[in-house]
């Protein structure tokens, strides 16, 4: 991980994350882990669809968010 990777979403790093952490969401996988607000909502959606969060990061493909259903 280099510094630029720092403000990035460790889960799709595509996107940046917020400041302070505490803003972003905190991800479902772990409950520990932060992630940018598109992750969250691309988890919310897994979790809906009874998939759950078993991709590994960062995913390499694009997020689903409520407007794609
Ligand atoms: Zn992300």
């Amino acid at each position: 991980m280099n510094l630029l990777d720092l403000n990035k979403c460790p889960r799709c790093r595509v996107n940046d994350m917020m400041h302070p952490e505490e803003i972003n969401a905190l991800s479902r996988m772990n409950n520990r882990t932060y992630v940018c607000s598109a992750c969250g909502e691309d988890e919310a959606m897994l979790d809906f669809a009874g998939i759950g969060q078993r991709e590994p990061w960062p995913i390499n493909r694009e997020l689903m968010d409520w407007r794609s259903l």
